[in-house]
């Protein structure tokens, strides 16, 4: 199907050669010689092979990064060159945005237009802002006390470092943008970093490594390896000579990785799941809602960390807005990315729809409503967007990450109801509440247990506005100067004059 559709002769040639790893600058094959498959979930082809790296290749990287932080034109640039060079990548992102776009749309299935605007526009954007805090990074003096030195002076102050070699493991859904959330504040530190994108989506990822090295990173700044999680991963989280590991994926994933960085006491970000809450209060402009509810957990097909896969209704609206809802679900065109009509792609593989079609079986034997969609289809992985209802705030179709375009839906009362149904889940990543009504809207924001509240829009994320989870949402925050910290050591220095 995809070869009807157009695509630049560039894209059509990056897939088609044979990809390798980048490690210290140079263009490497496994170790073993192993290679492994992805696919284009579209149609569930086969649509290329890359390396298959295991611990040798990974500690080869690892060795590269630190090098390169140690000694190296990299370890003695300034502030002012480490902004230009994070300049100079946006800007051939953005010349080959159209390339970046085909490239994920083939490796993922999301619509090529939409990752022009969104994944690409804004990973190009967000490393921008991140250049702009290179030059920004400052440290503190103090005036020490030390009462047991009385006729000494001394000075104190307080450094700002960049943190060493970053790990960076991503996820499948944003492919690019995620790791370019991971390489824009560690460049802008002054870190290095070794980057393993997701077993399904290593594409953009290559692609990005050429665009670090024709930029003109000194070599072992930026390594990519490609392989499992299990072994490529792994290996990585367990390295002693990484100093930060930064991991976007599952909370089941992210646990391990936690406890493997403890052993080494290597700092660690982690961004999670989610099950994030949508609530339409009484007053809200309906028609917007129902349209923002249904963007909320139908975009990217539904693999979003934070979509509004929880819709709470005022009970006096709840039939109209649920009954929008899945008339839009209903008006999507499901297909191939590729097509700039489609608005709906595949999910990213048959074992991720059998999870969400598992999900809506289920929902079906427990006695809840499929109120529109509720099937998967092929050749590809599709899923139709799914609306469910007649569920209750226990089953596992409102507690658990679904990770696809489905939607549970239920009718609420009042204000202290509906903040408990929101926060009743072990996930906090995000929630939205629509409404105009701005005091009630203050009054809930304290109390609603997420790292994100967004009010009459959801999902809507700024690189200055720090993103990242509370409960088992996750640890730490990506963007914003949180970022910055997040990349950096402190080191207090006291001198004696
Ligand atoms: P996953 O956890 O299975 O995989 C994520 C990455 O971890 C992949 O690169 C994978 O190869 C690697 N990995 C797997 N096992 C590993 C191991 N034992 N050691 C080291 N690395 C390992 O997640 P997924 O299914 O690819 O992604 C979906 C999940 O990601 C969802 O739960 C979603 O909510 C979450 N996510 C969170 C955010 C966020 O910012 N909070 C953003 C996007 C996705």
């Amino acid at each position: 199907m995809s070869n009807e559709l157009p695509i630049l002769a560039q894209t059509r040639a990056f897939t088609a050669r044979p990809l390798k790893m980048l490690i210290g600058g140079q263009w490497s094959v496994a170790a073993s010689g192993q290679t492994m498959n992805f696919r284009n979930p579209a149609t569930g082809e086969i649509l290329g092979n890359v390396p298959a790296a295991d611990s040798q290749d990974v500690d080869r990287a690892v060795q590269a990064a630190r090098q390169a932080f140690d000694d190296s034109p990299w370890s003695r640039m300034r502030p002012r060159e480490r902004q230009n060079l994070l300049w100079r990548l946006a800007e051939l992102m953005e010349r080959d945005a159209q390339e970046l776009a085909e490239l994920e749309c083939l490796n993922n299935g999301k619509s090529a237009a939409v990752a022009k605007v969104m994944d690409v526009q804004l990973a190009i954007d967000f490393l921008r802002y991140m250049a702009g805090w290179a030059t920004k990074i400052e440290g503190t003096t103090v005036e020490p006390s030390l009462p047991l030195m009385p006729n000494d002076q001394f000075h104190g102050f307080i450094r700002r470092e960049a943190i060493g070699v970053v790990g960076a493991i991503v996820a499948w859904n944003f492919p690019l943008l995620l790791a370019c959330w991971k390489l824009g504040p560690a460049l802008a530190t002054g870190c290095t970093v070794v980057l393993k994108p997701a077993d399904e989506t290593p594409l953009t990822a290559l692609k990005l490594a050429e665009l670090v090295q024709e930029a003109g990173y000194p070599d072992g700044v930026f390594n990519v390896i490609t392989g499992t999680g299990l072994n490529a991963g792994a290996a990585l989280t367990r390295h002693p000579g990484v100093d930060k590991l930064t991991f976007t994926g599952s909370t089941e994933v992210g646990k391990q990785i936690g406890k493997a960085a403890m052993e080494n006491m290597t700092r660690v970000t982690l961004e999670l799941g989610g099950k994030s809450p949508t609530i339409v209060m009484p007053d809200a402009n309906l028609q917007e809602a129902a349209a923002g509810a249904a963007t909320a957990i139908f975009f990217n097909q539904g693999q979003v960390c934070c979509a509004g896969s929880r819709l709470y209704v005022h009970r006096k609206h709840f039939d109209n807005v649920v009954a929008d809802i899945a008339a839009i679900a209903n008006g999507m065109t499901l297909g191939n990315g590729l097509d700039p009509k489609v608005q709906m792609g595949p999910l990213i593989s048959a074992k991720q729809q059998d999870r969400v079609t598992g999900y809506i079986n289920l929902g079906r034997e427990l006695g809840a409503t499929v109120a529109c969609g509720g099937e998967g289809f092929g050749p590809g992985y599709f899923v139709r967007p799914t609306v469910i209802v007649d569920v209750d705030q226990r089953h596992r179709l409102v507690q658990e990450e679904i990770f696809g375009p489905v939607l549970v839906a239920m009718p609420f009362d009042d204000i202290d109801e509906v903040i408990g149904m929101a926060n009743d889940n072990p996930y906090g990543l995000g929630a939205s509440i629509w409404s105009n009504d701005l005091a009630a809207v203050h009054r809930m924001i304290p109390r609603i247990k997420s790292g994100s509240v967004w009010v009459n829009c959801h999902s809507a994320l700024d690189p200055s506005l720090p993103f990242g989870g509370y409960k088992l949402s996750g640890v730490g925050r990506e963007m914003g100067a949180a970022a910055i910290e997040h990349y950096t050591e402190l080191k207090s220095v006291l001198i004696k004059l």
